[in-house]
């Protein structure tokens, strides 16, 4: 079939452009609670790195990855929306203001507690029917390169992120549903300042140029990436929007929107991919049990697979615990050589274990049955066990088995993860998310669909797919876990978190970050720093990473003492330096209410009152 061929209704959009100009109420009406205004919001400076106050708040707060975005959720919660009103209309804004991250072509986790229960709601991406485990591999049966694979129709997973928002918002909004799509609207069509963190993304990026949509809206006629501080409107994205706040998540998955991404997706010029319309309708989104696990006075609950979050972040903690406490895990405000040994060691372990079993629960099984054999005490003290004072170096970890039982699976390889946002919220009831929400590399699979407006802009497509193992079988011939199988989701490290007090009940913290699998570390240290070492939010999220995923270890760079990098060479590290992105965010309870901190790698701030 000619893909070009299939066609669109390019009309559906005078519906919207009428009613658009004849000023008809397609949102907050005069008598609604919720009236946005759009900030004046001063744009942060370039550099990669901006110290940041901490934010206490006593009632309520919000924080997320870029201020417009913070702000739309605080003036949600200002007006008395719930924690996932203001969830939703943060995710809206981001879609239009930080579009290499996060948005409605993307998927996202979302962790809720309403004052007693803990729920934990996938909007993971999953892969079409037509999909098969080759998916990733060339002719010659060859894994493809990854930007081969990202930036194709291949790797787009049908999105999820707006189906799940619309059953959080089923059980938990108070402001209607429209209503939260009025700050992205109004950015989207009277136009934003192009931060410096979207300018830096567009001038590092190469593919996303080559889109047919993408390169004339995110660049200048002479190919330059459009400045800091550009008004840019998104016209295509306001209106898609529009469809979304009038008739839910079926606006985007059934219809000419939904049409629209199937075109582009089988249409791509280079390697087409399989979406179907039938893949778009039938998406669900999907609530499962959260893992809560005790680690020290809290319980830690976070997202189960097909996240790998909560499970090696946990492993790293309880293999921590149960090693001699260190007298000095902090010197001089930096994790000290010891520490940092060890919390690489437990996350080489841990990584092992990721590698082997964790994969989309509705298509493999828990070792042992249940995941919760990958926490077991005895098993973790056990891995605790193989921890020497030398490392046991690049990939000298090997799976361990939970549960006692031979599983087979091979593990798979470590493969390049980017992008994604973390929002965290808690609202003046008390409610409270942490939401990690993604479209994988920056820009995703660097195209753009304009929803059949023909308007200028659109929103961009993920990448997801990439999240699976691009080679199906280990080198003899058994299965991995992670392999792509049509309508699974990818395993995912997104680590949506939520802190309780073991004692009281009471909610301590909600966090998380982006980062790729490194995600793992930088909530697992940020835990740490909380909880343990007794930093505050801001200063738990400043102190510099360490990473391994089990090969090589790496520094952030320029954050510590050469001797710390030369300390963990001679201990069989194979360290060096390299930039480390995390965008964590972070809110805790304090006895007056609560201290947000935002990463001051990126652009996010903290609101509240
Ligand atoms: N796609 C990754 C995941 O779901 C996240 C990418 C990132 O944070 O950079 O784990």
């Amino acid at each position: 079939m000619d893909m070009r061929s299939v066609s669109y209704p390019r009309c559906w959009l005078a519906t919207v452009i009428s009613a658009c100009m004849l000023g008809l109420p397609l949102l907050a009406s005069a008598e609604t609670a919720f009236q946005y205004e759009a900030p004046a919001i001063a744009p942060e400076s370039a550099s990669g790195y901006t110290e940041k106050p901490g934010w206490a708040t006593e009632r309520f707060a919000v924080a997320a990855a870029n201020p417009l975005a913070t702000d739309a959720g605080y003036q949600v919660l200002k007006a008395g929306g719930s924690a996932v009103d203001a969830a939703i209309a943060v995710q809206m804004v981001l879609t239009l203001v930080e579009p290499q991250s996060s948005g409605i072509g993307g998927g996202a986790f979302l962790m809720h507690y309403d004052g007693d229960e803990v729920k934990a709601y996938d909007g993971r991406e999953t892969a079409p029917r037509a999909a098969s485990e080759s998916l990733f591999l060339n002719g010659g049966g060859e894994p493809l390169e990854f930007m081969e694979a990202a930036a194709s129709g291949l790797s787009v997973g049908v999105p999820g992120t707006v189906r799940m928002l619309e059953m959080a918002h089923e059980r938990y909004g108070k402001l209607p549903w429209a209503e939260l799509f009025a700050p992205a609207i109004m950015l989207a069509e009277e136009g934003f300042e192009v931060s410096p963190r979207l300018h830096t993304s567009l001038a590092g990026e190469e593919k996303l140029r080559e889109d047919a949509l993408a390169g004339s809206f995110y660049y200048t006629e002479e190919g330059e990436p459009l400045p800091q501080g550009h008004l840019l409107q998104n016209p295509a994205l306001a209106a898609i929007l529009r469809e979304i706040a009038e008739n839910g998540s079926k606006a985007l998955h059934t219809g000419p929107i939904a049409e629209d991404l199937v075109y582009r997706v089988q249409g791509h010029p280079d390697r087409p991919g399989a979406i179907s319309l039938e893949d778009m309708a039938t998406y669900v989104a999907k609530e499962r049990a959260p893992l809560c696990t005790d680690w020290q006075d809290y319980r830690i609950c976070g997202f189960p697979p097909p996240s790998s979050g909560h499970l090696t972040i946990m492993q790293i903690l309880g293999i921590l615990d149960r090693l001699p406490a260190l007298e000095t895990p902090l010197e001089e405000d930096l994790p000290s050589t010891e520490w940092l040994h060890l919390f690489l060691e437990a996350s080489r372990l841990a990584f092992a274990d990721r590698g082997k079993y964790i994969a989309d629960p509705d298509f493999v099984n828990a070792p042992g049955g249940d995941w919760s054999s990958m926490l077991d005490e005895e098993y973790l003290a056990e891995r605790a066990e193989l921890i020497g004072e030398q490392s046991v170096g690049p990939d000298g970890a090997e799976a361990g088995r939970p549960g006692g039982v031979e599983t087979a699976w091979a593990t798979q390889p470590t493969q390049p993860e980017y992008g994604t946002s973390h929002i965290s919220i808690i609202d003046e009831e008390g409610n409270a998310v942490a939401m990690t929400t993604t479209i994988e590399a920056a820009f995703g699979s660097r195209m753009l669909a304009d929803g059949g407006t023909g308007l200028a802009g659109g929103y961009l497509l993920n990448n997801e797919l990439t999240d699976f193992s691009f080679t199906p079988l280990g080198a003899d011939g058994t299965p991995i876990a992670n392999r792509v199988e049509a309508g699974k989701r990818p395993r995912s490290s997104m680590s949506p978190t939520l802190v309780f007090d073991r004692e009281t009940d009471e909610l301590v913290a909600s966090l998380g970050s982006p980062g790729g699998a490194a995600i793992i570390h930088y909530t697992a240290k940020a835990l740490v720093a909380m909880l343990e070492w007794g930093l505050d939010a801001q200063e738990a999220l400043n102190l510099p990473h360490a990473i391994t995923l089990g090969g090589p270890a790496y520094l952030e760079e320029g954050r510590f003492p050469a001797a710390v990098l030369e300390a963990l060479n001679e201990l069989g590290h194979d360290a060096s330096e390299r930039e480390l992105v995390s965008g964590l965010q972070a809110i805790q309870r304090t006895d007056d209410g609560f201290f947000g901190g935002a990463d001051p790698r990126r652009e996010g701030v903290v609101m509240g009152d």
